[in-house]
């Protein structure tokens, strides 16, 4: 039960030394603060108001990239950051990541020669971090590997190297890296304003628990606002008149059968009908294809997908895919929000795709420091810088960054991706004991996917889930699996939950209903 320890040691803190570092915020951006502050050996908190991942950060494509695209707007110092990047995490944690080879299907005549140029400069930008060479494919080899690819005026194809991963599994290896590093790390713990000392410099937070509706004050030396689309509400806590930093644009991913694509390559589409990216990426026994950029107005934890959208991608994919996916094929439907960091010409306001994808970050008069934009793949180098100009402001002792070659919690090379199990690296030992241990355990929570009760249980001692949502959505994935199955599995799992938390049968009975209302935006029909 980690997250009450937690609790009661920050509730008996106050009188205490301040907190090097509050990092508020536990997305892809928090958690990587964290972990970095605490690994240089800094006095670390993190604070999330809802459950690590829940908002951006479990909604990706799921690929660790370099982005191709930026390299198509010319964006070079950009991409090779993040190939580089790539190469740090697939080395940190390779019971996440894998090498993922991309397929380009060519139907122009000029399209092979371009795209083998163009990714050729890819690879090299990579460097020693490289994935594997681009290369020119013949049609019939192209048909070999995919061989649900649209065949009519198919001239070739052109493969490629990136990485793809498991983001929320990722987000909670890192929590749990971080409080291997001395960090408190605690979810459902919402940041409502923030304390300034005497000269106007920020000097802390105040906090609400949002499990026991308690309410508590933190004080710290470096205060870092890492809240994702979030950011400017806390802006707002410090600098009332402050501008918005946010442009969020919605990106959405439809989840189909693995038959629609049936290959362990993923294909890659450079331009869509409005000259956008798509990709059809096999996940877990699943494809996801996506995605868009549409933008919106709306800062919410639970964005909802368009209709538009989703019919957009299947006609998108309907085009490049011989088996063509319809609405009654779709498994799960979700939209995730950019932080894009808002451009400075209002004329770029309309188009949010030409809007940098890289980081912002911005130090306030009082000394909050915010970071926004990024991506997950570099959210390691984000960290560094982060943590690198708080302690430039502070009167704290600069101690280098250390994450380059840090382990990320499950390291475990060459996984046995056949078993369901492998997301939890070197813990998955732990999950087979608990399943040996107690028969129950092993039993699966519904017929049409592999999770067990174990992970229930798992993902309750030892993960921090505190809500039904928690475990389907960010614990194991059978909300992006099945969505409707998952509702399916809610009573289940609420049950066991309740054995574990101790709680009574109303409480299940809420839990079960909120799921069911959260799942709904997941279901398209
Ligand atoms: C559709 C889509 C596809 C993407 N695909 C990829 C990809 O394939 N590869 C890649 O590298 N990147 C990808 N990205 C980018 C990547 O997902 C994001 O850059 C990253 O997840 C952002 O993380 P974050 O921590 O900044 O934000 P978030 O994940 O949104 O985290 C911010 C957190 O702050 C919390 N918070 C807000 N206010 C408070 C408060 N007052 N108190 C406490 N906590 C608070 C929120 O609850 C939230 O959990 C994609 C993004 C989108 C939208």
């Amino acid at each position: 039960m980690e997250r009450e320890n937690f609790i009661n040691q920050l509730k008996d803190d106050n009188s205490a030394s301040d907190w090097d570092f509050i990092v508020i915020g536990g997305g892809a951006t928090g958690l990587g603060i964290a972990v970095d502050a605490a690994n240089r050996g800094y006095k670390t908190v993190l604070l999330e108001q809802s459950d690590f991942a829940k908002a951006t950060s479990s909604r990706s494509t799921k690929l660790v990239h370099g982005g191709v695209r930026y390299l198509q707007k010319g964006d070079v110092a950009l991409v090779r950051e993040a190939l580089h990047e790539r190469g740090h995490l697939s080395r940190n944690a390779p019971h996440l990541v894998k090498n993922q080879r991309f397929i380009i299907g060519n139907y122009q005549w000029w399209e092979k020669p371009f795209y083998t140029l163009g990714l050729t400069f890819y690879d090299i930008l990579a460097g020693k971090m490289s994935l594997g060479h681009s290369l020119p494919m013949s049609k019939k080899d192209v048909i070999k590997h995919i061989p649900q690819i649209e065949q009519k005026n198919l001239r070739g194809g052109v493969s490629y190297h990136d990485g793809q991963f498991d983001d929320s599994r990722l987000a909670i290896n890192l929590m749990q890296t971080a409080i291997e590093n001395g960090a408190v790390m605690v979810n459902y713990v919402r940041v409502n304003s923030l304390l300034k000392n005497q000269k106007g410099k920020v000097a802390g937070v105040v906090v609400e628990d949002k499990i026991d509706g308690s309410s508590f004050e933190l004080k710290g030396k470096c205060i870092i606002n890492a809240t994702g689309i979030f950011v400017d509400d806390i802006i707002k806590m410090d600098e009332p008149e402050m501008k918005p930093l946010v442009r969020p644009s919605q990106g959405v991913h439809v989840v189909v059968d693995r038959s629609f694509l049936d290959s362990d390559d993923a294909i890659m589409v450079p331009k869509t009908s409005d000259g956008r990216v798509m990709f059809g990426v096999p996940w877990h026994n699943r494809v996801i294809l996506g995605t868009t950029d549409t933008p919106v107005d709306e800062f919410v934890l639970e964005p909802k997908a368009l209709d538009a959208e989703v019919d957009f991608i299947l006609e998108t994919a309907g085009r490049y895919l011989t088996k063509k996916p319809q609405r009654k094929d779709v498994l799960c439907v979700f939209a995730g929000l950019r932080p894009l960091a808002a451009p400075k010409k209002s004329a770029e306001v309309a188009k949010t795709k030409e809007i940098s994808r890289s980081h912002k970050l911005i130090t306030s008069e009082s000394g909050l420091i915010t970071i926004t934009g990024g991506k997950w793949t570099t959210y390691r180098i984000m960290a560094e810088e982060t943590v690198d100009l708080a302690l430039k402001s502070s009167k704290l002792d600069f101690k280098p960054c250390k994450t380059k070659h840090l382990k990320i919690h499950g390291f475990k090379e060459n996984p046995d991706r056949n078993n369901h199990l492998y997301v939890y690296g070197s813990d998955l030992d732990n999950i087979l004991q608990l399943q040996k241990n107690n028969p129950e355990y092993a039993k699966k929570l519904h017929q049409k996917l592999d999770y067990t009760v174990a992970e229930v249980v798992w993902a309750v001692k030892n993960e921090m889930a505190r809500t039904v949502d928690d475990v389907l959505s960010r614990r194991v994935r059978a909300l992006y699996m099945d969505a409707k199955a998952s509702v399916e599995m809610a009573p289940k799992v609420a049950s066991i939950m309740a054995k574990e938390l101790n709680k009574d049968s109303k409480w299940e009975e809420d839990q079960v209903n909120e799921y069911a209302s959260i799942a709904k935006n997941y279901i398209f029909s």
